[in-house]
């Protein structure tokens, strides 16, 4: 810890160039709240600490060119659930950063921070995946932008070069019927990670019916999606809990066993066919 250099570079470019230069060793800190953790127990491993939460890019919540929404990656996640247009419009995605930790861990965390801790349950990447997110990235190449549901590769591995930075989630424009919604289970009534948590959203103008299921395999995985026109709800909902159980794998842990992981699986597809589908809200 004593040979850790600490730097907190004014531009994109700057912290981009700071990375560059360290060839691998350097990690970036947005909020901390699980790079301090890490750090506690001696896994930080690095020589070179970047803060990039002040970076102006990186703290952007507004709307695209073409009528979507673009979040910057070091907004504490707070505001994702205190903006009423997240709330009214993507609701999968305020539900999932309300359920994050504490008052004092959602004022703390950002939305980039979760995604790049890359834990199978965080609880803005179900949401995330059934809202078709992007990811704007930048790096020493200039910027690409990339599918969320292309980023996470395995057990905390994900498509993030040790020179780039995640900017920003981009939202593409929602269709005017879309609904979504997001389900957790924990250990306490408090706060504490998921030992599931699950997101769907729906379009009754198309029929699509897209879901993702956390803590139930190495990442936060994205169904295969469904078209679930001209179904009645009672059908949709057995086909939904088949889909998801047939591509979940959980791991029995200390939060729970596999089968009781399973069974929460199948429970909150059914709350959420019953949510979207069933009375229309
Ligand atoms: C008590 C406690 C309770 C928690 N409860 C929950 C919970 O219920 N649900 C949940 O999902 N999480 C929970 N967490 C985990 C944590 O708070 C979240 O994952 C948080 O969103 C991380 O964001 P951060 O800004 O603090 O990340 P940091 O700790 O700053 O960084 C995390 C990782 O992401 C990298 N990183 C950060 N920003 C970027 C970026 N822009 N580009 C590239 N890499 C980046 C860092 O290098 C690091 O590897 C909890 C943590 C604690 C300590």
């Amino acid at each position: 810890m004593s040979d850790l250099r600490y730097e907190r570079p004014s531009s994109l470019k700057d912290a981009v160039a700071v990375l560059g230069a360290a060839a691998g060793g350097a990690r970036l800190v947005a909020g901390g709240t699980d790079l301090m953790v890490a750090s506690h127990y001696g896994r930080m491993n690095a020589q070179v600490l970047v803060n990039i939460k002040h970076i102006p890019e990186l703290n952007v919540l507004g709307p695209t060119a073409d009528g979507g929404l673009e979040i910057g990656a070091a907004l504490p996640v707070y505001r994702l659930y205190e903006t009423p247009q997240i709330v009214k419009t993507y609701a999968a995605l305020a539900e999932g950063a309300f359920n994050i930790g504490s008052v004092q861990i959602r004022n703390r965390a950002t939305v980039g921070g979760n995604l790049c801790n890359a834990s199978a349950c965080m609880d803005t990447g179900p949401g995330l995946l059934v809202l078709d997110a992007e990811l704007k990235i930048f790096g020493t190449n200039g910027y690409r932008m990339l599918p969320l549901k292309n980023f996470f590769k395995g057990y905390k591995s994900f498509d993030l070069a040790p020179d780039e930075v995640l900017v920003s989630v981009v939202l593409p424009k929602p269709p005017a019927d879309l609904r979504s919604g997001f389900e957790k289970l924990k250990r306490t009534k408090g706060h504490d990670l998921a030992l599931v948590n699950a997101a769907a959203s729906y379009v009754p103008s198309t029929g699509v019916l897209k879901a993702a299921v956390g803590a139930c395999s190495a990442i936060p995985l994205r169904l295969p999606e469904l078209n679930v026109a001209g179904k009645s709800v009672a059908d949709v909902e057995a086909i939904f809990v088949e889909n998801a159980l047939a591509n979940i794998c959980p791991i029995s842990d200390v939060r729970s066993c596999s089968e009781y992981r399973r069974d929460m699986t199948a429970l909150f597809c059914q709350r959420l066919v019953a949510r979207l589908l069933g009375s229309g809200k």
